[in-house]
């Protein structure tokens, strides 16, 4: 193992996204995992990820998130909860619900889990089940909601939002108001992994953008006294990008189910970038020291319009990996932004998906031949 030349300057990380397995059984065409799914055989075992939970509280990280694919698809789940809690990090489980019995959420909640984050696909059971392609997923979804909230943990529920549920927002945060949620995310899909490849069936109008945004701010004041609702404009429809993960390698780190540790998880889309594993260095290490936590931190890499922007240390001139999808190039200004000379292309890409009559998805984990990959992804 290496051991990390000083770095006094650098800031230390706030958070750890723990991807535990990629296994999942659900498959949303949205889903953000990488097309190539990690397997079981490689995943890193309860030990390991007891060390990297004390390892990223001892750098500094306050919350781990335990992702996925699904975390509950892993039989230590309760024990990698404690271990987490055990470090002293303020533990959010980010899940789907499926695999978790009462019985279950009952011993996490003994060993220290002290928030939940549930997707919901939909607030129509059908439609929410097509999309996850799960029959029954939405009705356990919902139970256990209730569970959660009957314990007392905090519920935030997530809701990811493209063309077939963009018209149900208010929907949806009514029915995370009325489970008791103390959080709505309403999370635009982010055209990364499964997403980018289901873009065309996905990617709502710039209409239907306007008025959800615009009925989410008429009912907020209604809910002021106890549900935050979170809700960004869209990137492909943005004048500004948003400082992704607030800026590369600065807040946060991801590790994936084998342990590669990535500044953000869609990082591995971006050829060239050497990550290295928690099974062969310290996460102390990896942060300061790691190639692909190098290539783009701080503000020396950048080329213009960023590298003379007023704004470069607020938004780090947006997401590397949708420089790479949209104009080739990870080192560019993101697309989202309009002083990016590739900003127009992005909107008409927008528009010109936004208008497929193809509503069929690439359900993710799903066999998709290659020759669907490369029409998709033109
Ligand atoms: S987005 Fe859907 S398929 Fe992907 S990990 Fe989450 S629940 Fe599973
Ligand atoms: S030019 Fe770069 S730094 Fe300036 S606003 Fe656009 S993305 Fe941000």
């Amino acid at each position: 193992m290496t051991e990390p030349h000083a770095r006094p300057n650098l800031p230390a990380p706030l958070g750890l996204l723990a991807e535990l397995t990629h296994r999942c059984p659900l498959a949303c065409p949205y889903c953000s995992n990488p097309l190539a799914l990690e397997n079981r055989a490689d995943e890193l075992d309860t030990a390991t990820w007891a060390r990297v939970f004390r390892e990223a509280a001892a750098l500094g990280v306050l919350q781990v998130h335990l992702s996925g694919g699904e975390p509950a698809s892993r039989r230590d789940l309760v024990e990698i909860v404690a271990a987490a809690h055990a470090a002293g990090l303020y533990t959010n489980l980010i899940t789907s619900a499926i695999g978790l019995d009462p019985a279950r959420l009952s011993r996490l909640q003994e060993v220290g889990l002290d928030h939940v984050q549930l997707s919901l696909q939909d607030v129509d059971a059908d439609i929410a089940d097509h999309i996850a392609d799960y029959a029954g997923a939405h009705a356990r979804k919902l139970a256990f909601a209730r569970s959660v909230v009957e314990r007392g943990l905090a519920l935030t529920v997530n809701a990811v939002i493209h063309r077939a549920n963009i018209d149900r927002v208010t929907a949806l945060v009514e029915l995370a108001a009325s489970l008791g949620a103390g959080r709505v995310e309403i999370a635009h899909t982010q055209y990364y992994g499964w997403a980018l490849l289901n873009r065309q069936s996905l990617m709502p109008t710039h209409a239907q953008v306007h008025q959800a945004m615009q009925e989410v701010e008429r009912i907020r004041p209604r809910y002021a006294d106890r549900l935050v609702i979170d809700l960004v404009v869209p990137d492909y429809y943005a004048r500004r990008p948003k400082a992704c993960l607030g800026g590369w390698a600065r807040r946060s780190l991801n590790v994936t189910p084998s342990g590669r540790v990535l500044p953000c998880h869609a990082a591995e889309t971006i050829p060239g970038l050497e990550f290295w594993s928690v099974r062969d260095h310290p996460l102390r290490a990896i942060w300061m020291e790691s190639p692909a936590f190098q290539a783009f931190r701080g503000t020396d890499w950048m080329t213009e319009p960023c590298r003379s922007c007023a704004l470069r240390e607020i938004d780090f001139g947006g997401c590397r990996c949708q420089a790479l999808a949209i104009v080739g190039d990870a080192a560019a200004t993101d697309p989202a932004c309009e002083l990016s000379p590739h900003h127009a292309r992005m909107l008409v890409l927008a528009e010109q998906d936004s208008v497929d009559a193809d509503t069929s998805y690439a359900y993710r984990g799903r066999k998709v031949r290659a020759e669907a990959i490369a029409i998709r992804t033109r």
